[in-house]
């Protein structure tokens, strides 16, 4: 599938592509994906992001901000000919399974503004620094250092010290900087984190039985973000996609008709 790069969050800012090619996984993909996926969360979105960038090579050019949103369209893709899916989610407070079709509409982000996209600067611990959103080969750079040292594990800290430009020349400054973060410079970094990153929306459900009775702004509503979406591959593809009765048609019955 094409997906326009206006289409993107970051609306193809600058990109110098006009669309992003997407392909379903085949059971050998599904397969080899699930036999080699990393368990920790730093490797397994590497992982995930090779799997992206097989499809199309331009997707080492796209901006972090876009990949959480083509991950899940890689899975949709591969879930679903006509990306929607049925999804189940278990009520927090009844325990009742809620279910939704899910259609491609209903995953929503927040695009970027192209002012933000042309970066910003931060101050931290009282100094400067230039702000500008990475891409996925800049990501890597800043990405390999940390699969190789692991001294910090946690993937939004390495996106936040990703988005400052000074990391390259002042590793060490910059990783001090965000980690030893206090008050209003911890507020900043949150704030770039939500402009620069996490753009895309969580999907909302209502369970029934708890907000029986209750008036449409009262009503409590369920949060799924997109990762948690797709836990199963076959699963997945196998609730989404039913057989015909004359898909698998077994011979015996076939010449006594
Ligand atoms: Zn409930």
């Amino acid at each position: 599938m094409n997906i326009l790069s206006s289409q993107l969050p970051s609306e193809g800012f600058g990109y110098p592509f006009a669309a992003i090619n997407i392909k379903p996984m085949t059971f050998l993909d599904v397969v080899e994906y699930l036999e080699s996926v990393p368990k920790d969360p730093l490797s397994k979105y590497l992982y995930d992001i090779n799997w992206l960038v097989a499809d199309d090579p331009n997707i080492k050019k796209c901006y972090i901000m876009d990949i959480d949103y083509l991950r899940f369209m890689k899975k949709l893709t591969t879930v679903s000919p006509d990306l929607s899916m049925e999804i189940t989610v278990t009520c927090p407070d009844c325990g009742k399974t809620l279910k939704k079709k899910l259609r491609i509409v209903d995953i929503m982000f927040k695009t970027a503004d192209p002012i933000v996209m042309n970066g910003a600067v931060v101050k931290l611990k009282g100094r400067t620094y230039s702000v500008t959103p990475p891409t996925v080969e800049e990501f890597h750079k800043v990405f390999q250092k940390y699969l190789k040292f692991r001294k910090v594990s946690n993937l939004d800290l390495i996106k936040l010290i990703a988005l400052i430009d000074d990391f390259y020349d002042r590793p060490n400054e910059v990783e001090d900087a965000v980690l030893s973060a206090t008050h209003d410079d911890i507020t900043a970094l949150l704030a770039l984190k939500d402009l620069y990153f996490n753009r895309v929306e969580p999907v909302k459900m209502y369970c029934d039985i708890c907000n029986n009775g209750l008036k449409k702004e009262e009503r409590r509503e369920l949060t799924v973000s997109i990762d948690e979406l797709i836990v199963d591959f076959f699963r997945e593809i196998t609730i989404n996609n039913q057989l015909d009765e004359d898909k698998i048609q077994f011979k015996q019955v076939l010449q006594t008709r």
